[in-house]
């Protein structure tokens, strides 16, 4: 007997392991049984063996893989002393930038971690397709790296850890923002939570449009072009540095998510109704206006040829490409890109060869001893 029908076999005794009997890839093994077929691979409800990651199906989330190594980065190769001397220098930085830097510390410090918690603890095991969690992995990795980058900037700036950390609990703006975000999660984290219903396989849908298109792909948006324009002035340029790097992995996130989206789509069309799309919608309009509040309230005053009302043309702008890019009408005619600099940050090879300032050779088996 195949693995494949061992699993279907246990998920007919067993209907609440429906469909992801084989998700964790620990099922047990039947020697000479279950050689993978590109045809057996699904993205999501794949009752085949999920440790074999080829033959490839989803080249492009391999691809996205392979990409992400070769944009690896360390936090601590930044050289962020021009920013420890002006954040303690008395008139080097108006009290509004100082809030637009400690409330987007406030805010991502602890919004990538929630997103690596979602990733780890709730996507990862429905997604059953070796490649794309080959890539959730490296994902997952990143979003250790970025949580590290802004302990790295909080510490290095001398900030009040813990009031920087605690601001997504005790600042309205801040806090806003990751309470919508929760709800989405919570019924995929349960462990009681399985894909295989329509119901079910629509809410993993809900959760990674809310993450990967909202969350990653909207909310992060403000407090990146803020941070990133400070840099463009010369202020906090070992800060907007982290935050470039950061802004690539995440675009790299962006992409995979909506790829992903659109694969379960491909494979699952009766998900993508007209009620759920006017769903889907409504929870990216949503964004849009929780994401203008967050930049209302990170600088009420407006600084450094910024204000609120562009940051609204730009998240019109940036949801319309979200709609465009899983499928929905755009949902803001007309509206232009503010910030064209943006795009070109997104792709730092526009701006500048990363290993140009490079400080640190990665050791290969550098600490590795053989005993004698
Ligand atoms: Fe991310």
């Amino acid at each position: 007997m195949s693995i494949a029908t061992n699993i279907e076999k246990s998920n007919k005794l067993n209907p609440s392991t429906s469909a992801v009997g084989g998700a964790t890839g620990l099922e047990a093994l039947e020697l000479g049984a279950a050689r993978i077929r590109v045809d057996d691979k699904k993205i999501i409800n794949c009752h085949a063996d999920l440790n074999q990651l080829v033959p490839f199906k989803y080249e492009w989330a391999w691809d996205k893989y392979l990409t992400a190594c070769a944009n690896h980065w360390m936090p601590t190769e930044i050289n962020m002393s021009a920013d420890v001397a002006l954040w303690k220098s008395t008139d080097g930085l108006t009290p509004d930038e100082r809030m637009i830097i400690e409330r987007n510390l406030g805010f991502f410090s602890t919004a990538d971690s929630l997103v690596a918690n979602n990733l780890v603890l709730a996507v990862y095991r429905h997604i059953t397709n070796p490649e794309c969690r080959q890539y959730l992995l490296r994902q997952a990795f990143e979003e250790a790296l970025h949580t590290h980058a802004y302990q790295y900037v909080i510490e290095s700036l001398g900030m009040d850890e813990s009031r920087i950390f605690n601001m997504y609990r005790e600042v309205p703006s801040v806090s806003k923002k990751a309470a919508w975000a929760l709800p989405y999660t919570q019924s995929l984290g349960d462990p009681n939570f399985y894909t295989g219903t329509f119901e079910s396989n629509q809410r993993l849908l809900k959760d990674l449009i809310a993450f990967y298109v909202v969350f990653e792909g909207i909310f992060f948006y403000v407090g990146f072009t803020q941070v990133l324009s400070l840099g463009r002035r010369n202020k906090m340029v070992g800060t907007a540095e982290q935050f470039q790097y950061i802004l690539r992995d995440e675009s790299m996130h962006l992409n995979f998510g909506i790829d992903v989206i659109n694969q379960i789509k491909i494979e699952n069309p009766e998900l993508w109704t007209a009620s759920f799309q006017k769903e889907m919608i409504a929870i990216i309009r949503d964004g849009v206006d929780l994401e203008y509040q967050y930049a209302v309230d990170t600088m009420p005053r407006g600084i450094l040829g910024l204000n609120a009302q562009m940051f609204r043309e730009y998240l019109e702008y940036v949801a319309n490409r979200r709609c465009a890019q899983i499928g929905l009408a755009e949902q803001y005619p007309g509206v232009t890109n503010p910030f064209p600099w943006m795009s070109e940050m997104i792709d730092l090879k526009k701006e500048k060869n990363f290993f140009e300032t490079r400080v640190t050779e990665y050791q290969t088996g550098g600490t590795l001893s053989w005993e004698d």
